[in-house]
């Protein structure tokens, strides 16, 4: 059997790591993480112990609490969610109040340090598609495949206030368009893990790409790894 090698995917904000990521790792029977989905968590668990007062973050505060949150991934009928303690956050998190200070709270090293050393465990024995801002660059520095993966804005926009919409969510669309470039100015500028594009990575712009051609295009360079191995 061939060895099941660990495959980052990183890159701006609603840009459809996740949803390639998905793909990569149905194709493959690999475990696919959304990382990004955790930081949600810690952002919604943050909203809910008080640790925001008009978009003030108590960083103290979270800080204090880190260590009595758990997040972890189960399988469910929509396929795999993110669950804090027992309760489904899938949907939660999703939402724009999230969205608003997610990036706020990915900025503090002790959150980061915690989720890094849960996603390593995950991925320690291989065969992981996990798409994030820091997997190719801190979390899985030694990825036999890393992709970075970009849009443009207007395309990125476009996407995620369609994904809104369908879930009954509303924003306009300059709204999603605010949200996606303070997240990806906060994200690419913070000290602790920014987000960059590694030397080591392949650069996939899907501006124009529907998301069965992402999906193909990345499965030929993921087959010719695999079959080097
Ligand atoms: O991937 P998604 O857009 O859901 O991520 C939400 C936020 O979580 C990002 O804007 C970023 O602030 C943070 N994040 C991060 N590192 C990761 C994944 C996400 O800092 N590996």
């Amino acid at each position: 059997m061939k060895k099941k090698i660990t495959i980052a995917i990183d890159g701006h904000s609603a840009c459809g790591k996740s949803t390639l990521a998905r793909g990569i790792a149905d194709t493959l029977e690999y475990t696919f993480i959304d990382s990004g989905a955790m930081y949600r968590g810690v952002a919604l668990y943050a909203i809910r112990n008080s640790c925001l007062s008009k978009d003030i973050l108590d960083v103290k505060r979270l800080i204090s609490l880190l260590p009595e949150l758990s997040l972890n991934f189960y399988k469910s009928e929509e396929g795999s969610c993110l669950y804090m303690g027992e309760e489904n956050i899938e949907d939660e998190i999703r939402k724009p109040h999230v969205a608003s200070i997610v990036s706020k709270v990915a900025v503090i090293a002790e959150v980061r340090k915690k989720l890094v050393a849960q996603q390593r465990i995950m991925g320690k024995d291989g065969g992981i598609v996990m798409d994030g801002r820091d997997i190719g660059s801190v979390v899985f520095p030694n990825a036999e495949l890393k992709f970075f993966v970009t849009a443009s804005k207007v395309v990125r926009s476009k996407r995620r206030f369609i994904e809104l919409q369908k879930k009954g969510i509303k924003q306009t669309i300059e709204e999603v368009e605010k949200n996606l470039i303070e997240r990806d100015y906060i994200d690419s500028t913070r000290p602790e893990s920014p987000l960059t594009q590694v030397a080591d990575a392949i650069v996939l712009d899907n501006s124009n790409m529907t998301i069965d051609e992402q999906l193909s295009w990345a499965l030929q360079k993921v087959f010719e790894i695999i079959s080097l191995k």
